[in-house]
């Protein structure tokens, strides 16, 4: 059998993950032996009686940035459970994620590790042994756990075997880049008096690829 995919993220905060990566198809694609996914955590990797893992930016400035060398542990640590895998660091200066970004990196053989920073950030020479810097989009959060389960989910979902028919992520939004996908319904008919399109209850499957591809709009 092929050998599952890991994820690895980094993290301060495992427990948020144990809800997306336990449920629907994060869950199946585990069960299924295609993905593995875990945590690493951080603190694990703090300092002294305290394990301290932040400390206040020279120079000055608000907040706490996440350290050097506790930081460094944690990718060496998952490094030696994949060697192969690319690390991955969250940042709002990162180049940004899109639905090309998931599909090329859901056809790699290779395991990835999602590095969350915390507070204001991270030790700027954690760059040192990071890949690629990744945003999901032009807004802050408080922390990388967000953007890392974001992207996780959107490559999972797209590798063979994890969702149902190979169709559903063909024809979906953004699958060619632009198009937006078509309305659709399902069961009653009419729901308080709203009725569903005459064309999609036909048959006729030529008049209802028509009438999607007239439905799909163009992101902007
Ligand atoms: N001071 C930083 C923001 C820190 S937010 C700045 O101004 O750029 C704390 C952490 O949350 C970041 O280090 C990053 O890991 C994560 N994060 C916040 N917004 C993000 C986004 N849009 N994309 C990816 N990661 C983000």
């Amino acid at each position: 059998m092929k050998q599952a995919i890991k994820y690895q993220v980094i993290t301060l905060f495992p427990e948020m993950f144990e809800g997306v990566f336990g449920s629907s198809m994060m869950w199946k694609a585990q069960k299924d032996g295609i993905v593995e996914l875990t945590t690493v955590n951080l603190r694990d990797f703090g300092l002294g009686p305290r394990r301290q893992v932040d400390d206040t930016p020279y120079g000055g400035g608000d907040g706490m940035l996440l350290m050097i060398e506790p930081l460094w542990r944690a990718v060496e640590h998952a490094k030696a459970q994949d060697p192969s895998a690319k690390v991955l660091l969250m940042s709002p200066t990162g180049d940004r994620w899109n639905q090309a970004s998931a599909q090329s990196y859901s056809e790699t053989a290779h395991g990835y590790i999602f590095i969350c920073g915390r507070y204001e950030g991270y030790d700027e020479r954690i760059m040192q042994l990071v890949d690629q810097v990744i945003s999901v989009g032009d807004y802050v959060l408080t922390g990388g756990e967000l953007p890392a389960m974001t992207i996780i989910d959107s490559i999972v979902r797209l590798i063979p075997g994890v969702l149902g028919g190979a169709e559903s992520a063909a024809i979906e939004s953004f699958s060619d880049g632009e198009t937006l996908e078509f309305p659709q319904y399902t069961r009653p008919e009419e729901w308080n008096g709203m009725h569903v399109p005459e064309v999609l209850l036909s048959g006729n499957h030529g008049n209802i690829a028509k009438w999607r591809a007239a439905h799909s709009q163009k992101a902007a």
